[in-house]
């Protein structure tokens, strides 16, 4: 019985990936910022019954983040793999007049969010059958494809969290803990938008292939849901 936890799984590819988990039989921990308002999360939970657990997190909150998994440990006593999902986009960023807001709020919840919320599962993660991290980064975080300005604090926040992740890679490679930076594609979700090419569905199980195939030999890879490598 594989053990998982996603974050950012009330809409969007993190209620796909608690979809296919599910289907696959896994046992979920679901997060979301507000619980009470998850509806699409809550009727996956009522059709699972004692295999989707709802709680609630926001990876910009390190205090949300102590509680999650304080609340974890008492449905899970490992965790196999964890899911770091949750991001934040912020569109129409101009050059002249990008603000100190938009960039930590971005920052905070892209890169420092998920690599605290690694921090803090370490120990589940310790006590997994073949514990895996995957996180869903993006292409606009590649410094190597940057051709123009566009999404400044998203791509910088991306960007950062590849290098979060990589030396996170390092710090769990004792712990035989792979690390995985995945690019979902041009997904169509609230952030992707309606003209996105890529079906979530197709994005998250392209995503799963991956991680499936995660082992320490390929620990700090960055890799597109089509198992393409990535340029930094
Ligand atoms: P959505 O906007 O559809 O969903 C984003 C999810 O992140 C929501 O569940 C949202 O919760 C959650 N979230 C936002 N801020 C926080 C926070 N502070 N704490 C906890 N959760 C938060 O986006 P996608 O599903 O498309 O994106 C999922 C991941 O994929 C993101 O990391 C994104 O950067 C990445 N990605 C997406 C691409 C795409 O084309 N769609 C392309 C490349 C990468 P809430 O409902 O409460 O806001």
């Amino acid at each position: 019985m594989q053990r998982i936890l996603i974050t950012g799984a009330n809409r969007g590819l993190g209620l796909e990936f608690a979809t296919q988990l599910l289907a696959r039989g896994a046992h979920v921990v679901a997060t979301c910022r507000d619980p009470a308002k998850a509806n699409a999360l809550n009727h996956l939970a009522a059709a699972h019954p004692g295999r989707l657990h709802v709680l609630p997190l926001d990876v910009s909150q390190p205090a949300t983040i102590d509680e999650l998994v304080r609340e974890t440990a008492l449905v899970f006593d490992g965790l196999d793999t964890l899911i770091n999902n949750a991001g934040v986009l912020v569109p129409g960023e101009r050059f002249g007049s990008l603000d100190v807001q938009t960039m930590e709020h971005t920052f905070r919840v892209n890169a420092v969010g998920p690599v605290l919320v690694t921090q803090a599962c370490a120990d589940l993660l310790r006590r997994g059958t073949t514990p895996k991290v995957a996180n869903v980064s993006s292409q606009l975080g590649s410094i190597g494809h940057c051709g123009s300005f566009g999404t400044p604090s998203y791509s910088i926040s991306k960007a950062a969290l590849n290098m979060g992740m990589v030396q996170l890679a390092h710090a769990l490679e004792p712990d035989g803990i792979p690390v995985l930076l995945l690019h979902p594609g041009w997904a169509r979700t609230d952030m992707g938008g309606p003209n996105a090419q890529v079906d979530p569905a197709v994005a998250v199980a392209g995503m799963l292939r991956e991680i499936d195939a995660l082992t320490l030999k390929t620990s700090g890879r960055f890799r597109d849901w089509q198992g393409h490598d990535l340029p930094w």
